[in-house]
């Protein structure tokens, strides 16, 4: 696939798509477009002549048919919370942006559904869920910014994954506008629909390459009855593995959530987070945060069946269990301010991995060895979703080096931790996605028929390839 070099676009184009969303919602003055071209960690840098703000699928099938018309190069963004580059205009490209697609459309109890569209916040969206008595499972530390259409782009994971899977398990059905302009209408409340190919998956973890999606049917739960959270010292990842065994064990499938956490992410955390506390009165080498959710009462016997397990058979250290909601949003806010509290320590060069989950004890002693022998001194700070296998493998730079020059081995810490996942058979990118960052090594990794597969995919949904060009593929 070209990637499509955008002309700069012509004063009477401009007007037309400006037209199409009204001048209120087109952005054109450089101030009010940088949040747009940036995001948090400010490693992507992007440029646009233009941010459109649709606030109706029907508007955004307008642009996408003058788009297609005259090979203007989109890039749809949500939230803006994307950790890969796919939501960043590289190429002067025109940004969609799909906040103002705000509205929850219908939430059905008896169905267990609610119809969003693609610019609620997660966070609403969960909320709505809760006003219901429901539940809507998607967690992520970026929820109180990220948009259901970008969850569902990149096929967030987050917290809860363990039990209620990705956002590809939450979603019934999807309206998409077509790089064409026209509209696939698949939001369907149907758990059983067997009538052909499944369409809505080929846009759920797309990052906006085939299409824009402008609502979703998502998949509600029961509000469990109770939840109880614990933070549990321990000297191994091997350790945590055997209490993940344990849990799973006693709790089947009430176990929500099992984050690793190494000690050195927990102390930038505490010593850089806003108001974070430790929550356990002595330092251990490594941490679990867990949690269990119940429609009965049993979370908290079973929760401390575990670990009292745990502590017989010599795994578990120390643990305390959440007295109440604002110390159980404690333990999360140290958990959630994980990635920004490394910024303080300098260059951090990131991997969103996944192994099987009883190689990621290797894995972990695997990689630290090979990246501290590859830069002596490097700290790396791995935490993450043991539960599923996932690791966010990131390495901060050694205290005092200079952190161009660190960054600068980018590529050489990334290839040293991508052979050690490969051979464990596991993935370069767990859930974070492609975009631009991962684009380059997807082809070695990637089973070459896929690769093909996905690339006439491409080509026959989006044959000008004007649709988030040079993100994935
Ligand atoms: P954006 O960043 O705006 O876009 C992301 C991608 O989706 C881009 O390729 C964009 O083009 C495309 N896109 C956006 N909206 C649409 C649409 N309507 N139609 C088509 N394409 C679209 N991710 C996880 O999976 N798990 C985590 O635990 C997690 N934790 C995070 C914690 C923090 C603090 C941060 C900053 C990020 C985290 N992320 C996590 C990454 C990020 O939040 C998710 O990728 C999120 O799903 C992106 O949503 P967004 O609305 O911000 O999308």
């Amino acid at each position: 696939m070209n990637i499509v070099q955008p002309p700069p676009l012509s004063p009477e184009l401009i007007a037309r798509l400006k037209n199409i969303v009204g001048e209120k919602y087109a952005v054109t003055d450089a101030n009010d477009i940088a949040p747009y071209v940036t995001e948090e960690r400010n490693l992507f840098h992007g440029h646009s002549p233009l941010i459109l703000r649709p606030g109706s699928a029907a508007e955004v099938s307008a642009i996408c048919k003058l788009a297609t018309e005259h090979r203007i190069a989109l890039v749809p963004q949500g939230g803006n919370t994307g950790l890969v580059g796919g939501q960043t205009p590289h190429n002067g490209e025109v940004v969609v942006s799909m906040r103002r697609l705000d509205k929850i459309r219908e939430v059905d109890t008896a169905s267990n559904t609610m119809t969003c569209e693609a610019g609620v916040i997660l966070q609403n969206a969960q909320q709505r869920a809760a006003d219901a008595d429901r539940l809507f499972p998607l967690s992520l530390g970026a929820e109180g910014s990220c948009t259901i259409g970008g969850n569902l782009s990149t096929n967030a994971g987050g917290t809860a994954a363990l039990a209620y899977g990705v956002a590809r398990e939450m979603a019934l059905g999807l309206e998409v506008v077509l790089a064409d302009g026209r509209i696939l209408n698949t939001l369907s409340k149907l758990k059983k629909d067997n009538t052909g190919y499944d369409l809505r998956n080929l846009f759920i973890g797309a990052e906006g390459t085939l299409g824009i999606i402008t609502a979703a049917t998502l998949k509600l739960f029961p509000r469990p009855h109770a939840v109880e959270t614990a933070f549990v010292g321990l000297k191994s990842p091997a350790d945590a593995l055997r209490l993940l065994e344990i849990s799973r064990d006693e709790a089947a499938g009430g176990l929500t959530s099992f984050e690793l956490l190494a000690d050195i992410a927990v102390d930038f955390s505490v010593r850089h987070g806003i108001d974070v506390r430790h929550p356990l009165a002595d330092k251990h080498p490594w941490y679990v945060l867990m949690e269990l959710s119940s429609s009965r009462d049993d979370a908290r016997p079973t929760l401390e069946a575990i670990l009292a397990r745990g502590m017989e058979d010599g795994i578990v250290d120390d643990a305390v269990i959440a007295a109440n909601l604002s110390q159980r949003s404690g333990f999360w806010k140290l958990r959630d301010e994980m990635s920004s509290a490394q910024k303080p320590e300098g260059g951090s060069i990131k991997h969103d991995v996944s192994v099987p989950v009883a190689a990621v004890p290797a894995f972990i002693e695997e990689a630290n060895a090979a990246v501290v022998k590859l830069i002596p001194g490097s700290r790396p700070v791995p935490f993450g979703h043991l539960g599923d296998g996932n690791i966010h493998y990131n390495v901060s730079q050694p205290v005092g080096g200079d952190t161009a020059d660190f960054m600068a081995r980018w590529h050489d810490v990334n290839a040293v931790v991508f052979a050690i996942v490969l051979r464990m058979g596991g993935s370069i990118s767990a859930e974070h996605g492609i975009g631009v960052l991962k684009r380059d090594e997807l082809p070695d990794v990637k089973d070459k028929v896929a690769i093909e597969l996905m690339r006439g995919i491409k080509a026959m949904l989006d044959p000008l390839g004007i649709m988030n060009p040079g993100k994935v593929l």
